[in-house]
């Protein structure tokens, strides 16, 4: 009885999520597993947008201009092009292929995400993805921070069969830690696992989990349904087990993302790129973007 019980010790799938098709900042396509109509939000996490590697003529690319956020972070991964940041804290950072962005908005900043100028002018690809991290409730109004993780400083672990290669954005995996300092626990994990490959990854009891996929078919316990296909997202349940992966394609690379936080269990208030805890909140936050009080890029 032990042995069956340990054989199904794996997180249980909640739901098997469709991501919505549209346009973001001033027109990139997006896919969106959430916020959508029937899911709000993954306590802790508020938004997943995959930015589509559409192929881009020149003067095509599109970026997000001057725009605020307040009482949460960004994160931002490119898998291909380049992107340009520039804030009211006065950085500027640069993203290519690999490269992370972790942004705390705190109490406040004004940002522009735009694509990098070489994009701009001779066209191109540009491929990755925006994650929205809220705060708790006490970190809202913190102070901005803003972490540039430059592909090379985020490690990447091979499983002992070679099969499965994890990058480390934030938490551990294959007890390799990531660099990234986050407000609460975080585990952010980009995995490509070979035909046939099986992975195991160990969650605390307190961190909610789901499973984006980049492209290919995937399996989420021992003979369980596939789940296949860029866009599908996994809800698992909120359990002390590890989650289970399988490459269930033919031969086909499975490539997803695997985020993991613990739940803030806080009320959620979102307007925009502002997300606190109370209307109140928000309104306050509106009086002091347009009075002046989040800041603005320099130049601008
Ligand atoms: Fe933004």
């Amino acid at each position: 009885m032990k042995d069956i019980e340990r054989a199904v010790a794996y997180r249980s799938v909640l739901e098997v999520c469709n991501s919505t098709a549209g346009k973001e900042g001033a027109g990139f396509s997006i896919l969106r597993p959430f916020p959508t109509r029937t899911l709000s939000y993954v306590d802790p996490f508020l938004l997943l947008d995959h930015m589509q590697p559409v192929p881009l003529k020149p003067g095509e690319a599109k970026g997000a201009p001057d725009h605020p956020h307040r009482g949460f972070e960004t994160v931002t991964y490119l898998l291909e092009g380049a992107m340009e940041h520039r804030d009211s804290a006065g950085n500027f950072g640069r993203l290519t292929a690999g490269d992370v962005q972790w942004m705390t908005a705190g109490a406040g900043v004004v940002h522009s995400e735009m694509p990098g100028p070489e994009l701009l002018q001779h066209g191109g690809v540009l491929h990755g993805f925006q994650i929205w991290v809220d705060l708790p409730a006490a970190l809202k109004m913190t102070a901005p921070r803003y972490q540039d993780l430059s592909s090379a400083k985020i490690p990447v672990a091979v499983s002992a069969d070679g099969l499965t290669e994890v990058k480390v954005i934030a938490g551990e995996s294959l007890g390799i830690k990531a660099p990234t300092r986050t407000h609460t626990p975080i585990t952010f994990l980009h995995i490509k696992m070979a035909a046939g490959a099986v992975f195991t990854q160990p969650l605390g009891a307190g961190q909610n989990a789901l499973v984006y996929i980049v492209s290919g078919t995937a399996r989420f316990g021992p003979g369980a349904e596939t789940v296949e296909g860029t866009g599908k997202m996994v809800r698992f349940a909120l359990e002390d087990r590890s989650l289970y992966l399988e490459n269930a394609g033919a031969d086909d690379r499975l490539d997803l993302l695997v985020l993991a936080g613990q739940p803030l269990n806080q009320p959620v208030a979102r307007y925009g790129p502002f997300v606190m805890n109370s209307e109140a909140e928000i309104e306050q936050a509106l009086v002091d973007f347009r009075s002046g009080r989040m800041g603005q890029i320099a130049g601008a």
